[in-house]
């Protein structure tokens, strides 16, 4: 395969970079060959060299080479040069256990917009892991990446972008979780308690004709996109999304940091069972993380006053809400004023996958995008409706907004 792959792609590849350099020599242009080295497997070091038109380079056939010669895989860590590597810790140099890739699981994830960890930990992560499924897996994601245009990281994003008249943060993970810190850390002297949400296509498809969860949702501080849904309306507006910002792979980088910086959470939300599993989970990873108090989102729904001096007595800085949006979102924004912590998010079904109650999504289906199959197979008679009438009547809506923004820009360009 591997012979067969790199045959064909440098029998398309080497005849065009002759004829670049035939025509660079015709032209009088400056032609040279650039040297780098990176390290293989083993950390055995490896020459790479590109030619270089007028500083420019050509197609990149010296990694096909090295591709067929074994000292690359397909799919492997990305490729370290030696002073990169001095950066690394021990156990992150357990990457050199298998070949450096021509594509990276790191990219991969990028691609699908949850690499929220490090490239050396990703790396590391596919080491541990590391099969022939695990690589068909990868290969298959990166060319229905490559096929629907989204494996090259997409540059010039907006800040925000509107979704039926709400504003949407486009922010990574790491600056999502950095806001939710410092609105802990320093609080806004004007606002008490910062709120944050996460929108989904489902979210969408609620406040499309919904004006009061509209407005609720727009005096939140930050609103985080979640979902391939979300991911393409903004691109259709010409927003190209940093991240898939969920609370689900925000819950464990957020209790690191809570627990690091020694502050204090409160869980509000889900069956006493699903919090009880949640919160044995969270004593054996996170040992130290300060967990104020917690109640379930059922036993308070006739005593609301009680629910609240219970989370305001237990001064926790972090409110963490789980009744499933638009239902958090509401009650967030009816108790805020009432409320003592300095930061609250209304997290949905967190706890509910956290605590292994409902099982997440496979590794592979989450890099597809497409975490949604897996909570409709789970959850059919609950998420029928959601998902399959759901996900079509979104992506309808969100391309008549597209279309409605594009009208109204030409009538303003034909107008000045
Ligand atoms: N829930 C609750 N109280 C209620 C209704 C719902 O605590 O009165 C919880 C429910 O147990 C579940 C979560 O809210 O844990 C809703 O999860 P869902 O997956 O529907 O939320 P989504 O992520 O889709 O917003």
């Amino acid at each position: 395969m591997r012979i067969l792959l790199s045959t064909v792609v440098l029998l398309f590849m080497l005849p065009k970079v002759a004829l670049q350099c035939l025509s660079a020599m015709y032209r009088q242009k400056e032609i040279h060959i650039y040297s780098s080295e990176y390290l293989g497997l083993g950390m055995k070091p490896i020459q790479h060299r590109t030619i270089m038109v007028s500083n420019c380079a050509l197609s990149d056939f010296d990694s096909w080479l090295h591709y067929l010669k074994g000292n690359l895989d397909f799919i492997g860590p990305e490729r370290l040069a030696m002073n990169e590597s001095s950066l690394l810790t021990r156990a992150q140099r357990r990457r050199f256990d298998v070949a450096p890739g021509l594509v990276s699981p790191y990219e991969i994830k990028r691609a699908s917009g949850i690499a929220h960890k490090t490239e050396p930990d990703i790396a590391l992560e596919f080491v541990d892991g590391v099969s022939a499924s695990r690589r068909f897996q990868l290969t298959s994601i990166w060319a229905i990446q490559t096929l629907v245009g989204s494996a090259r990281p997409k540059t010039g994003t907006l800040p925000t972008f509107d979704l039926f008249g709400v504003t949407l943060n486009n922010v990574s993970m790491s600056e999502a979780i950095k806001r939710v810190m410092n609105s802990i850390n320093q609080p806004d002297p004007h606002r008490k308690t910062s709120k944050f949400a996460f929108v989904n296509a489902d979210c969408g498809n609620h406040f499309f004709n919904d004006f009061s969860y509209k407005q609720i949702l727009n005096g939140f501080d930050q609103v985080y996109p979640d979902g391939i849904g979300v991911k393409m309306a903004a691109r259709m507006q010409g927003c190209n999304l940093k991240e898939n910002v969920n609370g689900t792979d925000m819950f464990p980088l957020l209790c690191e940091q809570l627990q690091a910086q020694g502050k204090s959470l409160y869980l509000y939300g889900a069956s006493g069972a699903v919090l009880a599993k949640l919160l044995d989970k969270l004593r054996i990873s996170y040992p130290s993380l300060d967990i104020a108090g917690h109640s379930d989102g059922y036993s308070y729904a006739d005593s609301p006053e009680e629910l609240l001096s219970r989370i305001n007595n237990s001064q926790a800085d972090l409110l963490m809400v789980a009744l499933g949006a638009p239902r958090q979102e509401r009650w967030i924004e009816d108790n805020c004023s009432k409320l003592n912590v300095a930061a609250v998010i209304g997290v949905g079904g967190l706890f509910d996958f956290y605590s292994g109650e409902v099982s997440r999504a496979p590794e592979w289906l989450r890099e597809l995008s497409m975490e949604w199959v897996w909570r409709l197979l789970q959850q059919p008679k609950d998420k029928l409706h959601r998902y399959l009438i759901g996900n079509p009547l979104f992506l309808a809506r969100s391309i008549r907004q597209s279309l409605a923004n594009r009208t109204s820009d030409s009538l303003a360009r034909v107008a000045t």
